[in-house]
Order: structure tokens, then C-alpha cells, then sequence
């Protein structure tokens, strides 16, 4: 038996009124996943427990069996981890974005949030700006005096740790959710390191707005990434190891530092896909071949993308709609057509992590339709796979931790 675990980062919606009142999945041509489910079970799955924000964080650990309730102490770590960075006592890690920041003469205070991702900037574009800034004389002198380091990500994500950090009380508000609202009242707040967050990220304006490169992507009709933002702080994290819980071996294909930072902390080796940006511009190819490679070795494969979500963020419906397609044709397609083609039995759960609605660009807690389908065939849903329909079955895991549990016939 092979198990395949496909998370499609953000793809689930509420209907959306340029759609038709429809939602992305509801209206996107996903052939094969529909085939799955209704040859298969398909049910509604709460992965975000409603004590936390909504996001990956939470629903990729409930999805990998570690249920964020009793493991989760900040996303940081996690992405830490990707990088195989382990963290001492004492030691704070988070997200430091590169953002677009409003231009104009107002106060950098008054100014609005943008972009995220500054316009889903290259990844050497990035890198080079955020090993400029932490390399220029007034930064550096604040970076050392606040004791942070920089571990540029290749994307927009790049993560901080700052040492000796006690973050009791801290405020830090993830960007995605607040684009378009102006900085002031989302600065970092709560404790003193909040206060040395919020000065590095006054001192990175400085530096950023007029370098060349930014100037450069202006003139290019490019968001500038003027801006860092620090967000998804946490302490040393530590999961339960997959092969011991679950008695399977396996491997995750994913561009994400947070996925495959949980991937590493429960034991499973995450191999790096040339070309894989996280954005839709992904090696979609590439990571189909990674799957179907790691699947001809292990029992089980994990495959993440993120395009659905990063779309969804940026309002780009129409390549939401784009992504669903290829996660279906370039991804789903080609790996069930090779399991078929073995003749081994095997199962695929694929679902959506969390929702990411077009109408606010920002993540929802709302349960998810999952699909689980067993090359066996023994209970056919008739149903394709929508939100709508997931909640129709009356099949609701209130706790997403058990999904693998339910892959893997415990
Ligand atoms: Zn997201």
C-alpha cells in the first residue's frame, strides 16, 4: 500500500460574487480530483483550533498529527527548523518579511502595508536587500546592540533570532492579514523586545526606500520592498516523530520554510526541488517527479503547494483559479496515473489546510472539504470536490489531527 498526502495551501473559499457566487474550487476544471472524490469519501475538517490565528502554522502541524494545542509555541521555530537552525534557551525566532510600504511624503507611521511578499519579489532580489540592510552601518549597530541575526530565506520569507529574548506579553500581527491598513496601530507592541522589533523595522525603511534596487523596481512598475516586517515569533519546538506515531516512513515536497521545518522537526526529510518558488511560477513539473520519485522508495509521500494561497493574498483570482487547475493536471494527474500504473493499492488524502478568501486576501479558521480515496473503492461518495459538498456528507472531524490516522487505517 502507497499513501499520498496533497495539500492544496489556502485553494478552500466562500463563494465569491465576480464568480458567480461560486467558489474557486467550485468553478476551477479539476477533472481528476473530482474523480477521487467521488470514487472516494469526502467529508469537512476544522484544522485551526479557534485559540490560535488562522493559518498554515496551526493547520499543517493539526494535518501532520501534531495537534497545535499541545505543540504549538510560535511558527518561527517551525521555519527555523527548515533552515536547521535549532535554538537555544532564551532564544526568540521569527518571520521577517520583505514588504511594500504606501510611497509618499506621510510619516512612515501613516504609511499602508502593501504587500506581504513586495510584490512576491524574486528571491535574489531579496536576499541581496535584506544582507545590504543588515550590513549598513546604523542597522548593524542596532542589529548587534539588540543581539538579532538574519538567515535570508530566498523569497520574501526570511526569519530572524534574537537571543536573550524574553517575549512574555508580544503583539506581533502577521502582514498578510492587515494589507491595505496603515502601520501605526500593527507595529509590534506588548514588551521591550517588541519595542527593539519595531525600531529595526523604522531603521530597514531608512535604508530600503531609496536603494537602487528598489528605485529599480519602481521604474520597472514593481511594488518596492521598502519595508521588513517581523512576525510569527515563538520559542524552541519540538513534535512528535512520525515513524513512531504513525509506523510509516516518508518524505514532504514543499517550498515553504514552515512546512518543511515541521516535516524536519517530525523526522521527515524534506529534499529541495531546483526551481520550486512557493508562487505560481513554481516547478510544478518538478515537484510531480520528487513525489512520484520518493513514492517509488517510501510508503508515503507529502506534497504542499502554495500557490492558492500566495495567489488569494496578492487578489489574483484569476491565478487561484490557475493553480487549482495545475495542482490538479500537473500535479494529482500524473502521480495517480503512476500509482495506477504499478498495480499496488494505495490511498490519497487531499484537502485544503486552512481557507484563504478572495474577499479579505486573509486566512479563515471555516472547516475544509477533505477527500480520501482508497484505490479499493468501497465507498464512492458521488460528490466532486467543493466546499458545499464536503459539508454535505455529514462526515466532520472537529480536530484535524487525526486525518493520517484515517490515511493510514489506524
Ligand atoms: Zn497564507
Amino acid at each position: 500500500m502507497k499513501y499520498l498526502l496533497i495539500i492544496g495551501d489556502g485553494m478552500a473559499d466562500n463563494p465569491v460574487p465576480e464568480l458567480g457566487g461560486h467558489t474557486p474550487l467550485e468553478v476551477a476544471d479539476k477533472p481528476v480530483i473530482d474523480d477521487l472524490a467521488r470514487r472516494g469519501v469526502l467529508g469537512s475538517v476544522v484544522n485551526c483550533p479557534k485559540e490560535f490565528e488562522p493559518g498554515s502554522a496551526t493547520a499543517i502541524m493539526s494535518i501532520f498529527g501534531a495537534s497545535p494545542l499541545k505543540y504549538y509555541h510560535g511558527r518561527g521555530p517551525l521555519e527555523a527548523a527548515a533552515q536547521g537552525v535549532s535554538l537555544r534557551d532564551g532564544d526568540m525566532a521569527c518571520r521577517c518579511n520583505m514588504v511594500a510600504l504606501e510611497d509618499g511624503d506621510m510619516p512612515y507611521e501613516s504609511r499602508r502595508i502593501l504587500s506581504h511578499s513586495a510584490g512576491s519579489i524574486d528571491g535574489e532580489t531579496s536576499d541581496k536587500l535584506v544582507t545590504e540592510l543588515w550590513a549598513s552601518p546604523e542597522f548593524a549597530a542596532l542589529a548587534r546592540e539588540f543581539d538579532i541575526e538574519i538567515n535570508p530565506g530566498s523569497s520574501f520569507r526570511h526569519f530572524a533570532v534574537m537571543h536573550g529574548a524574553d517575549i512574555g506579553g508580544i503583539r506581533l500581527i502577521p502582514p498578510h492579514d492587515h494589507l491595505g491598513e496603515v502601520i501605526g496601530p500593527l507595529a509590534p507592541s506588548g514588551c521591550a523586545v517588541a519595542e527593539k522589533l519595531e525600531k529595526l523595522q523604522e531603521a530597514a525603511f531608512r535604508f530600503l526606500d531609496h536603494h537602487p534596487l528598489n528605485e529599480a523596481r519602481r521604474a520597472a512598475g514593481k511594488l518596492p520592498a521598502n519595508g521588513i516586517w517581523f512576525w510569527a515569533e515563538g520559542t524552541a519546538a519540538m513534535l512528535p516523530d512520525f515513524a513512531e506515531k504513525y509506523g510509516h516512513t516518508g518524505e514532504v515536497v514543499s517550498a515553504v520554510p514552515l512546512v518543511r521545518g515541521i516535516a524536519r522537526l517530525s523526522g521527515l526529510p524534506a529534499p529541495w526541488v531546483e526551481g520550486v518558488t512557493g508562487e505560481i511560477d513554481t516547478n510544478w513539473d518538478g515537484k510531480c517527479q520528487k513525489t512520484i520519485e520518493i513514492l517509488s522508495r517510501c510508503d508515503f509521500a507529502a506534497l504542499h503547494i502554495e500557490a492558492p494561497d500566495e495567489c488569494t493574498h496578492n487578489g489574483d483570482t484569476p491565478g487561484k483559479l490557475q493553480s487549482i487547475e495545475w495542482l490538479d493536471s500537473r500535479e494529482t494527474g500524473p502521480i495517480v496515473e503512476w500509482l495506477r500504473g504499478r498495480g499496488e493499492d494505495f490511498r490519497i488524502l487531499i484537502l485544503s489546510d486552512h481557507k484563504t478568501l478572495t474577499s479579505n486576501r486573509a486566512h479563515d479558521g471555516d472547516p475544509v472539504p477533505f477527500l480520501l480515496y482508497d484505490s479499493r473503492e468501497q465507498n464512492c461518495s458521488g460528490l466532486s470536490y467543493t466546499e458545499a459538498n464536503g459539508l454535505k456528507t455529514g462526515t466532520y472531524l472537529p480536530d484535524g489531527s487525526v486525518l493520517l490516522d484515517m490515511l493510514f487505517e489506524r
